[in-house]
């Protein structure tokens, strides 16, 4: 089996200490792999409903030299991996308060993803590979964006949508189905990989992440858990432990398995089998 971790919402507003301190303890023995934002807009109350809000003005991660030196030694030590995660984050909001998504609500994702790879390869020197769609979402014009880039999705969608894209999609999607790691394998279609993630956050089924990851172990597949550094001092809804304390325990089970710590490159390019 393949673990790996992936970090969400590194951007300017990030402090390199946060990073430190959610992680600097894996540092050398497991690979982070890291969703960043290019153009992040800033963003209050963000695991509450009610009181969230963005301002407009995104900011380039680029202003903030201190995070960019930081990330920068930190590729080179071979302890992160940078993804590109979105372009600015910003979510549309209803009336009803509900929001939507970047890769949902915006038309011009094409050239968000060009634009955003650029930041990230003038920033860091790195051509990213993966990408990973704001709050999990992505439809088709977002598919289509990611395919022409030639960027592999965390995540995974739904068969209509890549037909969307591309008719051909479906004989893959149908072979995808048929491996033996199923649904814990690489999935390859025209242009591009999907993976599958499982979140570990405050109201996530901890119970259900369990069990996922004892089918990914029995079937030797690749068991990506998503994260977010911003709240890895929260306690579970149900578990009552801080997030950090549960990730360290599957890092503990997965140790145990025999399982390969690598970051999402080294994920995606596992042989099929
Ligand atoms: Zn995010």
């Amino acid at each position: 089996m393949l673990f790996a971790i992936r970090d969400d919402d590194t951007s300017f507003f990030t402090d390199a200490t946060e990073l430190k301190d959610a992680y600097g303890n894996l540092w050398d023995k497991i690979p982070i792999s890291l969703g960043v934002i290019p153009c992040d807009v800033k963003t209050y109350n963000r695991g509450n409903q009610l009181k969230f809000f963005q301002e407009s003005e995104p900011i380039p991660i680029t202003e903030n030299s201190s995070l960019i030196k930081f990330l920068g030694e930190s590729i080179e030590k071979g302890r992160l991996e940078i993804m590109l995660h979105g372009y600015d984050h910003q979510y549309k909001i209803n009336s009803d308060l509900t929001r939507i998504p970047e890769f949902i609500w915006r038309s011009d994702l094409e050239s968000r993803v060009r634009k955003g790879q650029t930041i990230l390869k003038d920033a860091l020197g790195v051509n990213v590979t993966s990408f990973v769609p704001p709050s999990n979402a992505i439809g088709q014009r977002g598919l289509k964006a990611i395919t022409k880039a030639r960027l592999n999705l965390l995540g995974v969608t739904g068969t209509r949508s890549l037909m969307r894209v591309n008719p051909v999609n479906l004989g893959y999607a149908l072979t995808s189905r048929l491996n033996r790691s199923y649904p814990y394998n690489v999935r390859e279609f025209v242009g591009h990989k999907q993976l599958m993630c499982r979140s570990l956050a405050p109201r996530s089924n901890w119970l259900r992440l369990l069990s996922d990851f004892e089918e990914c172990r029995k079937k030797e597949g690749v068991f990506i858990v998503a994260t977010h550094y911003w709240e890895s001092k929260s306690k579970h809804d149900t578990e009552k432990r801080t997030l950090t304390d549960l990730l360290l325990n599957l890092i503990e089970k997965a140790n145990d398995s025999g399982a390969t710590f690598v970051g999402v490159e080294e994920a995606f390019a596992k042989e099929k089998s």
